[in-house]
């Protein structure tokens, strides 16, 4: 990135990356085989650091927060209570972090922010306070929809009505769909979210539902899950995917953890959580919040395409500004 754009900005305080936003190597063609490499190991890559980290917590919570499958057979209060809890727990320290970083103690100020406006105060939020009012939603809608998602796979799985694909008796075939799964999680996540958030832009689910989450015009971590309960028990259905073709719960926790995580990273709400001037973690949010600010595109993520396949991708530039406004005229007849 040009050092000398990081503090550029418009008249309306927003400033975007000097690059436009490219999709991985692997949808280019002719392949390179060089750059899919860099890309899928390099850093910051594919693997680190954002969906190893997520990878690490959940095989943390798995093997050290979570009880044993044999005692989750029959669905009791204790064990679903002590998986809120502990999601309660891991959410707040995770989304609270990155907003007391970020907006409370302003650690990079306002470098490599996309907007440098305040959240809002208004009355389409719960206490008249945008930040208020996603924390309400995260804390209070959010978490509790996931921990339902969470128990009813590990009900299910205990109970032997998951988890049947044919090769689960092999060992090696299970270690190796094991790792599969692991690696095609964030495809199966962008292109569920993709689909979903396109049903939800359609006239009566965005009126009733999803026009809360866009509410947020200016974003921060605790936007990420700021939504209507429906959207929210829509969009942690990404997790039945999994249910069909995982042969171990892990594979369910990651894919569920990382929609949590995802979330607070993909509406920071700056390109870079920076360590040092220099050094930090890309967040790669600049995609989504082209979707707050214009709607009309960006509905995925770019590790599925489907925004490129269906023609609503939008890298920044100003020619897909023009395309996608020409898209809205012809909508509009
Ligand atoms: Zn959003
Ligand atoms: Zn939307």
């Amino acid at each position: 990135m040009a050092e000398q754009s990081m503090n550029d900005r418009d008249a309306r305080g927003g400033w975007r990356p000097a690059e436009n936003i490219k999709l991985p190597p692997i949808y280019a063609w002719p392949l390179r085989p060089l750059a899919i490499i860099k890309w899928f190991v390099g850093f910051p890559g594919y693997l680190w650091p954002f969906n190893a980290l997520v990878l690490l917590i959940a095989v943390f919570t798995w093997t050290f927060l979570t009880p044993g499958l044999g005692q989750m057979k029959a669905l009791e209060f204790w064990w679903i209570g002590l998986l809120l809890i502990r999601n309660l727990f891991l959410t707040a320290t995770f989304f609270g972090g990155l907003h007391v970083y970020l907006y409370k103690y302003k650690k990079q100020g306002d470098k490599l922010q996309f907007s440098n406006r305040p959240f809002a105060k208004n009355k389409n939020f719960h206490f008249g306070d945008q930040v208020r009012d996603n924390m309400f939603r995260t804390l209070c809608y959010a978490v509790p929809i996931v921990t339902v998602y969470e128990a009813a796979t590990y009900w299910l799985f205990a109970n032997g009505l998951l988890g049947f694909l044919p090769f689960a008796d092999n060992s090696s075939s299970f270690w190796i769909w094991l790792v599969v799964l692991l690696l095609i999680m964030p495809v199966v996540h962008s292109t569920h979210f993709y689909f979903t958030h396109r049903l939800l832009h359609s006239r009566p689910l965005y009126k009733r539902v999803h026009r809360i989450h866009h509410f947020n015009i200016e974003v921060g971590p605790f936007s990420g899950l700021a939504m209507h309960p429906v959207e929210l028990a829509i969009y942690f259905s990404t997790v039945c995917v999994q249910w069909i073709l995982a042969l171990h719960p892990l594979n369910a926790l990651y894919q569920l953890q990382f929609a949590v995580f995802n979330a607070a990273m993909s509406h920071t709400g700056y390109d870079k959580i920076l360590m040092t001037d220099d050094v930090g973690v890309e967040s790669n949010s600049y995609f989504h919040y082209l979707h707050h600010k214009f709607f009309e595109c960006n509905y995925g993520g770019t590790i599925a395409p489907m925004d490129q396949l269906f023609g609503t991708f939008h890298n920044g530039s100003m020619e897909a500004q023009e395309r996608m406004q020409q898209r809205m005229r012809d909508r509009l007849g």
